[in-house]
């Protein structure tokens, strides 16, 4: 079997020459007669690896002087304790944007590590929705305001930041690497690698180095930012495969285009899905407010289960895997990272038009 149509939300599918490439170089890495796996991570040819992809981070996104970037373990998960041990130990209160899912777990594991509150949370009555950019109130001393730029599970996307005073600080593990990033507003933003920056194992956080002054945690090395600023991301043993792969899914990104190229594709690739929908006369039910719908994560629904179990698996026959939905709330979810080639949206439609028809 060749390779699939692979929508799956994370992990998820990565450019084939990438893959090839890691491949390739697996045994014997350029010549050093053992695999990049198997040598000293303070080996020279380990740190060649690790500061070409710090540095990637860096040209790709455009993070300006005064920003650190860091590659951590622990996944997205562990920055929901970071940022408030870190950024709250200097006193302050987290409002947070309780958007979705992934909000959920912010706020739930940020209010053990300190002051947090909910500055707007998603109604549940209408379509799901991001809050408009003046509708988050945040109260007295905030110190920052998470958000979600893109709810994975709910297919939600953050089109407006919100306008606030506070800095903000943004999970952005499901958009990372799909569309510049304004750096004047956020003082810390950070992804999960294995959505759509390569494989599990790896979180890259992008941090203003001011917001490291005069803050000292009360918590062991590795969960302190400033441990991992001083040594450039080598305090301990770094996920070294996925730091390999992790650059060179970069460098496919740079060659592309970088992040205006990967913004117009995701635009193009979830137009064709949600226009398959628009024409599907109410065959296909998007729950989420039309200016939140995620380019990355597109979510629908089928007139009933029974269809979106029929649906799901002739999908899967055709090739088309990974669509089902979380399995928190159902239905169908068509993931549409950097790595999926617009024609493979185009086969979706196609898809899911041939589908309504005979159904
Ligand atoms: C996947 C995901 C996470 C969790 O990431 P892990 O790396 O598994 O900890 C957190 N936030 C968002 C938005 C995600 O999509």
């Amino acid at each position: 079997m060749g390779r699939v149509l692979n929508f799956s939300a994370g992990p998820a599918l990565l450019p084939e020459g990438v893959l090839a490439e890691a491949q390739a170089e697996l045994v014997d890495y350029a010549g050093t007669g053992m695999s990049l796996v198997e040598m000293s991570h303070r080996s020279a040819s380990y740190e060649g690896v690790h500061t070409a992809a710090l540095d990637l981070v860096r040209e790709i996104f455009a993070v300006p002087d005064g920003f650190s970037v860091l590659l951590l373990q622990g996944g997205a998960t562990l920055q929901f304790s970071m940022v408030p041990m870190n950024l709250l130990a200097g006193g302050g209160r987290g409002g947070y944007v309780a958007s979705g899912a992934w909000a959920a777990k912010a706020i739930a594991d940020g209010s053990h590590h300190g002051d947090v509150y909910v500055a707007w949370r998603r109604p549940e009555e209408g379509p799901a929705r991001m809050p408009a950019a003046d509708e988050v109130p945040v109260q007295a001393g905030t110190r920052y305001l998470h958000v979600t730029s893109n709810e994975t599970i709910d297919g939600l996307q953050m089109f407006a930041w919100p306008e606030t005073d506070v800095p903000l600080v943004a999970d952005m593990s499901s958009d990372l690497l799909s569309r510049p990033v304004p750096w004047d507003r956020f003082d810390l933003v950070y992804g999960g690698a294995q959505k759509n920056v390569g494989p599990a194992g790896a979180t890259v956080v992008v941090i203003r180095d001011a917001v490291l002054d005069d803050l000292t945690p009360k918590a062991g090395a590795y969960l302190r930012y400033e441990t991992h600023r001083r040594s450039g991301s080598l305090y301990n043993t770094p996920p070294v495969f996925t730091v390999h792969v992790l650059g060179k899914v970069l460098r496919w990104v740079r060659d592309e285009g970088g992040l205006t190229e990967m913004e117009s594709r995701a635009r193009r690739r979830s137009g064709l899905v949600y226009e398959a929908m628009a024409a599907s006369d109410g065959f296909y039910r998007c729950p989420v407010d039309a200016a939140s719908r995620s380019l990355m994560n597109v979510v629908f629904r089928l007139p009933s289960e029974d269809l979106e179990t029929r649906f799901l698996a002739e999908a899967e026959a055709e090739g088309l895997v990974g669509l089902r939905g979380h399995r928190s709330v159902g239905g169908c979810r068509a993931s549409l990272y950097n790595a999926m080639p617009v024609s493979g949206a185009e086969t979706l439609a196609s898809f899911m038009d041939a589908f309504r028809r005979t159904a």
